[in-house]
């Protein structure tokens, strides 16, 4: 891979982010300090919320999810097959049964009406996913959970900062999940965030991210007490104030960085939407996307075929596209459970074809008019090999 490669995505860290952690660095507290508070509150002030709990990583917050929403053995959770495996490995965590739900061909979000039509009397919880950056349908599948009884989880991580029907995800779902990966929206290199608006699931989150001890140490200096009580089986998922004093410094930048995604998007909608050899995803009326990630769908008869080559072809021509994502269920640990090939038909289509293109906040003007030519050339010369 040469130097000047492309990737597909990647984090951008400038002075005022070090200095940030610089200055926490030199204070009393690397965890669990002020910063963990005050970035939680900028962040629940940002997606809308009442409380945003900050954990270690998205997977936390998503298997923190599941033990707040009461999931357990025999409980079923209709998931999107088209994520990452995180957002179905948290129903595991906690015992439960994984139902893999179909996605909309042109959104590539959840199609709510297979999700009605797998909810039985075992179904506790839906968990919708915003690909991409799209927010999924949240609106009819907040009426349906409502309708049901179940929990209502959403797997943020591609859509911080997306709309739907006029409110920030982070503020519709009982409890929405985020991550700040490298490759997400925002950094702390590694971290998460949930976010509710119900204030016992929130003290029981806080609670869970530490021990299953409700207070933390810091409070207890401050009230000159040593004596704890472990209430739950808890975990250590907290985020440390070194990081949250970086999520704090980077979610002041969020707005201008959504912009930029937008006008990159809105750049390669333009390349190839009169291109027949590709597909993009489709956008849907009241919700905005928030552009994590740029996908394409290769057209013709042998998707899988072509999408390979293109890939191939692009990786050569120091474009580092990649491929989001392979079927959960197609993954050996839920074959080994059962799950068969050809379950969710749309996703499996979708899948053969999708290629994710470079897409970033610091991506540039001139490295996006590259990646937009050596796209098409790739799609030339692998059609021309006759793929
Ligand atoms: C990134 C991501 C996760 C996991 O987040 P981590 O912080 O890497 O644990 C979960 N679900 C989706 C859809 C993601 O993109």
């Amino acid at each position: 891979m040469d130097d000047d490669s492309i990737p597909y995505g990647r984090h951008e860290v400038d002075a005022d982010d070090l200095a940030a952690v610089a200055a926490v660095l030199q204070g009393d507290w690397l965890t669990t300090g002020p910063a963990v508070e005050r970035f939680e509150r900028a962040f629940a002030e940002f997606v809308g919320a009442d409380h945003a709990v900050a954990v270690s990583s998205g997977t936390a917050a998503l298997h923190l999810a599941m033990l707040a929403g009461g999931i357990g053995p025999g409980d079923e959770v209709i998931v999107p097959a088209l994520t990452f495996a995180a957002t179905a490995n948290c129903v595991r965590y906690v015992g439960g049964t994984v139902v893999f739900a179909d996605i909309d061909g042109h959104t590539l979000t959840v199609d709510p009406d297979h999700v009605a039509s797998l909810i039985t009397p075992r179904t506790r919880a839906i968990v919708a996913v915003d690909y991409a950056g799209l927010p999924a349908d949240l609106t009819a599948l907040r009426t349906m959970a409502d309708r049901h009884g179940l929990l209502f989880v959403e797997d943020g991580c591609h859509a911080l900062g997306a709309w739907c029907d006029g409110r920030r995800v982070g503020s519709v779902a009982d409890l929405t999940c985020f991550s700040f990966h490298p490759v997400k929206h925002i950094t702390t290199a590694e971290g998460g965030m949930i976010t509710t608006a119900n204030p016992e699931m929130a003290a029981l989150l806080r609670t869970l991210r530490n021990h299953g001890i409700p207070t933390d140490h810091r409070a207890r200096e401050r009230a000159g007490v040593w004596e704890y009580d472990m209430t739950a089986l808890g975990y250590n998922y907290r985020l440390s104030d070194l990081q949250c004093a970086l999520g704090f410094s980077q979610l002041a930048k969020l707005p201008a960085w959504l912009a930029r995604r937008a006008t990159l998007a809105a750049r390669y909608d333009e390349a190839f939407a009169e291109d027949p050899r590709v597909f993009r995803q489709s956008a849907a009326t009241g919700r905005t996307h928030a552009h994590h990630l740029y996908t394409l769908r290769v057209a013709g008869r042998e998707p899988a075929d072509m999408r390979a080559a293109v890939f191939h072809a692009l990786r050569q021509r120091g474009v580092r596209v990649n491929v989001h994502y392979r079927p959960v269920y197609l993954h050996s640990y839920y074959q080994a459970l059962g799950y068969r090939a050809g379950l969710c038909p749309v996703t499996e289509h979708a899948y053969a074809g999708l290629l994710s293109l470079p897409m970033w906040h610091g991506l540039r003007d001139v490295q996006q008019a590259q990646v937009i030519d050596r796209v098409r050339d790739a799609l030339t010369s692998v059609l021309h090999a006759g793929v």
